[in-house]
């Protein structure tokens, strides 16, 4: 559910109309709506108010540091990647007791920067970074709280949309390593075994990979506390799906229920990593029509809004629905909606059937607010979009546009190229 619909023929977020936000700000601008991220959280987070839990939003998916503040404001933790992940959070004022650490590159100054900070755990991603986060914490001084990320292996012959086969992918240690790992974290000085931990995959439209993993993980987790491990925290990461088209993932209240139920058995702080099923349908990139052009196979529709703005569909051709911000009665038309950027991957959607778009027109890409603006570039020397958020009938810029002298304020030219 969202905060964006028509009333009349008008696209509203929430009681502002959208066309009115446009011509303020101008466009492209990505567009959220406080009261769906707000509804969105609650919703995830009461779901599982039978349990001990933490919900960590996965900042990798909006770090917007106004959006991470809503959910640190509801004493919502954070799921970071990285250094810079760790800053936005802190600046939004994340409790650094409610952030855990994931990713399979930490380098040294991210860990440093994460302990001094004082985080509640790292998600262990190999064998070699077990040793240096126990080096780091030893210079520092400092006990670092640890998982080890599971890689469950969870068999995608029964969930052929996860197929790509978790084994191959770079993320976690098999179950059977893991225990190694964990008998040598356990000899090291500087690390506390604190959980366990996994992470299947993201757009998930079905409960029961999440359950097989969570199983997998139970089973590891008794037979370490049967050798005395002290295992508090039960991490299932993240990775609820959400509807982009004609998805039907299950409610966040039925993916808890089911984790719940499975839950009874096992005594454990349950964590959570969502992004996607908080962020995605709480926001939307709105464009321009600059131009139309037809040839003998095929209409174009050409939009301000590019590639570099919203990737998902140049990436892992994406669905996003797309929608007119005006609805006049409009003849439908099939079109491929395009961005101005030179390369043939410049696209929002291909062969789409629409209302009939002309020059000045505003289309509002849906489903936008997670996996948009984090993953946007400069690419084509272009500034980066606006970040607006309505709330209570106003809106606030949480974002303003990239200027000019922003793509070169880092750069600078040598001397030797000075003369
Ligand atoms: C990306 C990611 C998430 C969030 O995934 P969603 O599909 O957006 O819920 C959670 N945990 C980890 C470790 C991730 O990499």
């Amino acid at each position: 559910m969202h905060d964006f619909h028509y009333a009349g023929n008008e696209l509203w977020c929430e009681d502002v109309p959208v066309a009115e936000i446009a011509g303020k700000t101008g466009t492209p601008f990505y567009l959220y709506s406080h009261r769906t991220l707000l509804n969105h959280y609650r919703t995830f987070d009461s779901a599982f108010g039978a349990i001990p839990h933490l919900v960590c939003f996965s900042v990798k998916s909006n770090s917007n540091i106004a959006i991470l503040r809503i959910f640190a404001r509801e004493g919502g933790g954070a799921d970071i990647v990285s250094g810079g992940e760790l800053y936005r959070a802190l600046k939004a004022g994340v409790s650094p007791k409610r952030i855990v650490y994931s990713g399979v590159g930490k380098r040294i100054d991210e860990i440093e920067f994460a302990l001094g900070s004082g985080i509640l755990m790292f998600n262990v991603e190999s064998s070699q970074e077990l040793e240096q986060i126990d080096a780091c914490a030893g210079r520092m001084r400092k006990k670092a709280g640890i998982a080890i990320r599971i890689n469950p292996d969870v068999d995608p012959m029964t969930h052929p949309h996860i197929s790509t086969g978790l084994k191959q992918n770079k993320f976690g240690i098999d179950i059977e390593s893991s225990i190694r790992e964990y008998r040598r974290a356990r000899s090291l000085k500087n690390v506390n075994v604190i959980g366990v931990d996994c992470h299947i995959g993201s757009q998930l439209t079905d409960i029961s990979p999440f359950i097989d993993a969570l199983e997998r993980l139970k089973e590891l987790v008794r037979l370490l506390r049967g050798e005395g491990f002290q295992i508090r925290y039960l991490d299932i990461g993240g990775g609820l799906g959400i509807t982009y088209n004609e998805e039907m993932p299950p409610h966040p209240e039925e993916y808890a229920k089911a984790i719940i139920e499975n839950a009874r058995d096992i005594d454990s702080t349950f964590i959570l990593e969502p992004g996607r099923v908080i962020a995605g349908n709480a926001g939307i990139l709105v464009s321009s029509v600059l131009y139309t052009k037809s040839n003998n196979e095929k209409n174009f529709v050409i939009v301000d809004a590019g590639m570099n703005d919203l990737i998902r569909p140049s990436l892992y051709s994406s669905y996003h629905a797309i929608q007119p911000v005006r609805k006049e009665n409009r003849e439908e038309t099939v079109a491929d909606i395009v961005g101005p950027i030179c390369e043939s991957g410049d696209f929002f959607a291909k062969g789409r059937l629409i209302p009939k778009l002309e020059r000045g027109d505003l289309i509002a890409v849906m489903s936008a607010g997670a996996y948009g603006f984090s993953m946007s570039s400069n690419y084509n020397a272009r500034p980066r979009a606006a970040e607006v958020m309505v709330k209570d009938g106003k809106y606030h810029v949480i974002r303003r546009r990239e200027a000019y002298t922003d793509l070169t304020a880092k750069e600078r030219i040598p001397a030797f190229l000075k003369k």
